[in-house]
This record gives C-alpha cells, sequence and structure tokens, in this order.
C-alpha cells in the first residue's frame, strides 16, 4: 500500500526525521489562509500515489497568500499520470542549497533491507542508478546487527555527503531506518532531503510503501488506506476479501494458490494469450466465494473467456463447481468457460459439470489453449 507524502512525513517524525510542518488543504481558501498565517513563501504539493510531481507541474512555491490560492486551484483537480489531485500539502517554502537521496528497502537478491544514499538527490534514483552507478551507495542491514549509527555514518559518507552534514544526515538516515521497520513497509525514501542554506538537513519529500501482507498488525495506518487510487475492480474485489490484480489481456484466470495462479498466467502466455487478472481463491474455496470471484473477474469489460485452474487439496472439486454452476444461472453468464479440475473431489465436481455449457479441459495445457481460442 502507497501512503501520500503527508502520511510518511507524519510517520517520519515521529521516528526523529527533520519535516516541515505543514497543512493538508482540499482548497484554495485553505491554502491561501495557511500562507497569510505563515507569513512567508510556501510550497504548494499535489498528494497523489506516484513519483514525479515536480515535472508534472504538481509541485510549486507561492510567495504570497494570494499566489498560493492561485497555485492551489491550478493542482487541485489536476490530473498527474491518470490520478486527479484532491488534496494539497502546504508547508514553508525550504531554501534548498543540496539535495540528497536518502532511501532504504526491501532487496530479494541479498534477502536484506538494504540502505542506499547517494549525493545526486532530487531527480530519478533510477536515472542514476542506471547512468551514475557509482554516485550511489548501498548497505545491507545485518538483521543482527540491525542499523547502527556506524553504518549510517558510513554509507553517508560513501555516498558522497558533505561531511559537515554527515551526523545529521546520519541521524536522519536512522530515523527513516526505524520509522520503516516500524511500519512493516518495503520502501521508505527522502528524495530530497534538503539542506538549507543554513546549513540544516529536511525531508522535503517523504515516500513509504507499506507490505500489504502486515497491514493487519499496522492499525494506525490502515486508516491511510484510500480506495480511490485504486482500480475499481481491485477495489471491490479488496472489499470482498478476494485476491485480485487486473492485468490487460482477455483471459480471465482463476485458480486455488498463487503459486498455480501464477503457472496459469505462464501457461495462458504459453498459449499465445494474455491473462486479464490474478485471481487466488484460496485454499478450501465455498460455492459462494467462487461465485463472486467469477462475478469480479468479469467486472472486467476486457475478458473474452474464463481459465478455472482447480488443484483440489483442501478445496473440494465439487465445491468449485456447484459455485460455478450457480454463478452461471444467476449472472446470466455468456462468456465461455473454460475449467480444469483435478485432486479432491474432481471426479464428482467434473459430473456435476456435465451437460452444462461449460468446457472441460484434462490438462492445465489444454485448458489453456481453448481458452486463449475462445478469446481470440
Ligand atoms: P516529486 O517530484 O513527486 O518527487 O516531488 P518532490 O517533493 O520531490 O518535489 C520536486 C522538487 O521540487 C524537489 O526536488 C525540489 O527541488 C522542489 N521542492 C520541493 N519542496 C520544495 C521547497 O519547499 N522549496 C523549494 N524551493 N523547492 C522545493
Ligand atoms: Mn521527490
Amino acid at each position: 500500500m502507497k501512503i501520500h507524502e503527508y502520511q510518511a512525513k507524519e510517520v517520519f517524525g515521529r521516528f526523529g526525521v527533520p519535516v516541515p510542518k505543514g497543512m493538508v488543504c482540499q482548497t484554495p481558501e485553505k491554502a491561501q489562509s495557511y500562507a497569510r498565517d505563515l507569513g512567508r513563501a510556501v510550497v504548494v504539493k499535489a498528494q497523489v500515489h506516484v513519483g514525479g510531481r515536480g515535472k508534472a507541474g504538481g509541485v510549486k512555491v507561492a510567495r504570497t497568500p494570494e499566489e498560493a490560492n492561485e497555485i492551489a486551484s491550478a493542482i487541485l483537480g489536476m490530473d498527474i499520470k491518470g490520478l486527479s489531485v484532491r488534496k494539497v500539502l502546504c508547508e514553508p517554502a525550504i531554501d534548498i542549497r543540496e539535495e540528497y537521496y536518502l532511501g532504504v528497502a526491501l532487496d530479494r537478491d541479498s534477502q536484506r533491507n538494504t540502505v542506499i544514499v547517494s549525493a545526486a538527490g532530487g531527480v530519478d534514483i533510477e536515472q542514476v542508478a542506471e547512468e551514475t552507478p557509482e554516485k550511489i551507495a548501498r548497505l545491507p542491514i545485518d538483521p543482527l546487527l540491525g542499523f547502527q549509527s556506524w553504518h549510517a555514518l558510513d554509507v553517508a559518507k560513501r555516498g558522497g555527503l558533505r561531511s559537515d552534514i554527515l551526523p545529521q544526515a546520519a541521524k536522519t538516515l536512522r530515523g527513516l531506518v526505524a520509522a520503516y521497520l516500524a511500519s512493516d513497509a518495503n520502501m521508505a525514501e527522502i528524495n530530497p532531503l534538503a539542506v538549507t542554506s543554513d546549513g540544516q538537513v529536511v525531508a522535503a519529500d517523504g515516500k513509504m510503501v507499506i507490505d500489504d501482507n502486515a497491514l493487519y498488525r499496522q492499525e494506525a495506518l490502515q486508516q491511510y488506506y484510500e480506495e480511490s487510487e485504486e482500480d475499481e475492480i481491485e477495489a471491490e474485489a479488496h472489499r470482498r476479501g478476494i485476491q485480485y490484480v487486473r492485468l490487460d489481456g482477455t483471459v480471465g484466470v482463476i485458480g486455488n494458490g498463487a503459486g498455480l495462479v501464477m503457472t496459469t498466467l505462464d501457461e495462458v502466455s504459453r498459449a499465445g494469450g494474455k491473462a486479464a487478472n490474478f485471481l487466488d481463491i484460496g485454499g478450501g474455496a465455498k460455492a459462494e466465494l467462487v461465485r463472486n470471484s467469477l462475478e469480479i473477474v468479469l467486472m472486467n469489460p476486457q475478458v473474452k473467456s474464463v481459465f478455472f485452474n482447480i488443484f483440489g487439496g483442501i478445496t473440494r472439486g465439487d465445491e468449485v463447481a456447484r459455485g460455478i454452476l450457480q454463478a452461471y444461472d444467476e449472472l446470466q453468464l455468456s462468456v465461455p468457460i473454460v475449467i480444469r479440475l483435478s485432486g479432491t473431489m474432481a471426479e464428482e465436481g467434473r459430473r456435476l459439470l456435465e451437460g452444462s455449457p461449460l468446457i472441460p479441459a484434462a490438462t492445465m495445457q489444454e485448458a489453456a489453449q481453448k481458452a486463449v481460442r475462445l478469446a481470440a
């Protein structure tokens, strides 16, 4: 789950990261009165779940309260990479002398949380990594040792940060890592960490992505969840407690178990087609969940056929067959559905499907080929 800049800064601030004291505004009038109360230049920043807001015109400095009003009205309602801006963050404008990059993310290759520092901040860090990788310093965190102050100083120094800034930067980095760990995040970054003209560091931007699988124990962060920024179908699936990811093909895919569903997506590609989604009904699914899942998959108008791939363990083939038949009747479906059932109660399931318009397949490969052909 992505959270907004103002939310990330709230969390970072609690862990000792220096953050500007700002205000979230939903109207130009509010931005104006914030600027008037502050009595100096403010920066007005679009709050949307994408990077590159600056380049898209979503970050602007206002010198007067009237200008804050004008800028906020231009940014509110703006479309940034397909997301519409409904809130802006207003903060005291920072007089930026230098821009650094501080980040921490889960590196799946080394299986470590890895700290990343660069003096080439402000811009796209991916671009820096590609064009001038020597400007980026990394430090994988040892899970037993943790991230100590000497680690922070070492990586900040290797990242090319100015020596007089090192103690402040190291402290900020430790705060960032603490916020990341406490929030079950898989990415947290400050880009840029601004160095002001009087030599102070402050997080001018903040970003954090929370591991969805840990949200159940992150009650304080759950309130940051915003459906409207999600895909409509994904949001509906989420409400129904269904693991669904929208893709851009035409073959709807439903299976039990994430591994099997991933394999099913591969089989669809191998058969020359493209999957329209990932949907995992999990273990032990009942007819009702099967029906619900089919309904979710068919909300996507691009779906031209559906491929059910069920390997019964705790999931019973007859339960799944009943769910599909129930959905077929109730939802008056016309989309062809190909089913591969195997494992527990698969034969009973196949018997239930006999004489129905549903298309059986003996193997995953055969099912994939049929589903792809029917979608074409
Ligand atoms: P992003 O483009 O989505 O990453 O948004 P940022 O918050 O990083 O803002 C983009 C750029 O705007 C930063 O790299 C800064 O150069 C600039 N910026 C952000 N906040 C301020 C500020 O308070 N004052 C000034 N002068 N520039 C700012
Ligand atoms: Mn940024």
